[in-house]
């Protein structure tokens, strides 16, 4: 990548020479210097050579600059909020309706969300209870787009919770190193009543964890399964997490696993299942997201309700 001692490309005649110079760019009466702005200078004709990396670089800085002084969510704002909802950036972009590279190209620089993009993700960053209404209407254009004319009724108590990740890791300190589907299973229904237009779906999810020192491996299953339904579907992921301290099992770790962990993983899920339909000719099924604290909350009250063992034990 190096230019230095290249031939002037301008006038063909000076060797260029590596210079480090601080390069400052205004816009609209605010003004931004960047350090370290790399150029080939040629003694001959005088002429500054950008240097590719500085050119690419100072692009996605220069867009920030201006995505800040017209009052525009910066590349990293975007990411962070995308994030706290736990979603990829296509299924972002396919959600929110910018197109499925859309937020890909808001945060490396390469495009300036509009204005609209921009009011919509505030707006869902102060209240992510909003997220409910866009994704009950995007499944429902999905399903008329679809052929069959199926529509798939999916639970509606699962308003997402916002995790911050910085938080999160700060608590922890852990990373999220790898994910792997362990398990698919899919069958269409040979019996299945096609007039039915309806179809209600109540996924089960399961969430298991496995621990070796440092490394926590989760497992999160996803099954439906039901003799209505036009398909049965299992999916367990298998997400690999590191903790920079060894994990000593109990109660935060339990809900590191079941809350942090799941909600990190649970789109990769999410998308495979949504692949899967897909590929076996329904209508993508597209589940909504999951709020694991909730779900966590619920599965601690039926253990302890499911235990009443230790009671009758006592009372014995
Ligand atoms: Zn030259």
């Amino acid at each position: 990548m190096d230019r230095t001692g290249d031939r002037c490309p301008i006038c063909g005649e000076g060797v260029l020479e590596k210079t480090v110079l601080e390069e400052n760019f205004e816009y609209k009466g605010q003004s931004l210097t960047v350090p370290d702005y790399i150029v080939y200078n040629c003694p001959n004709c005088d002429e500054d050579i950008v240097d590719k990396n500085t050119s690419r670089d100072t692009e996605k800085i220069i867009r920030d600059f201006h995505r800040k002084t017209d009052g525009l969510l910066t590349s990293k704002e975007i990411r962070k909020i995308r994030k706290s909802f736990g979603f990829t950036q296509v299924a972002m972009g396919e959600l929110l309706g910018g197109g499925e590279k859309s937020f890909a190209r808001y945060e490396n620089g390469q495009i300036t969300q509009s204005k609209a993009m921009d009011n919509l993700l505030r707006v869902l960053d102060a209240d992510p209870s909003i997220l409910d209404i866009i994704t009950g209407h995007s499944q429902k254009e999905m399903e008329q787009k679809a052929t069959e004319g199926m529509i798939y009724k999916l639970p509606r108590s699962t308003t997402p919770y916002k995790i911050s990740r910085d938080a999160m890791t700060n608590r922890y300190d852990f990373s999220f190193g790898d994910y792997h589907i362990v398990r698919v299973e899919f069958r269409k229904n040979q019996n299945f009543d096609s007039s039915l237009e309806q179809i209600e779906i109540n996924p089960a999810i399961a969430i298991d964890s496995e621990q070796e020192k440092k490394i926590v491996r989760v497992y999160i299953a996803v099954d439906i399964n039901d003799k209505e339904m036009p398909f049965s579907l299992g999916i367990t992921g298998e997400g690999i997490f590191t903790f920079k301290e060894p994990v000593n099992p109990g109660k935060s770790l339990d809900g590191i696993v079941n809350i942090n962990c799941a909600a990190i993983m649970f789109p990769f899920i999410r998308e495979s299942i949504a692949d899967l339909t897909r590929k076996a000719g329904y209508p993508p099924l597209l589940l909504p997201p999951m709020n694991f604290v909730n779900l966590y909350n619920e599965s601690k009250k039926k253990k302890t309700s499911d235990t009443p063992t230790a009671d009758n034990k006592t009372k014995k």
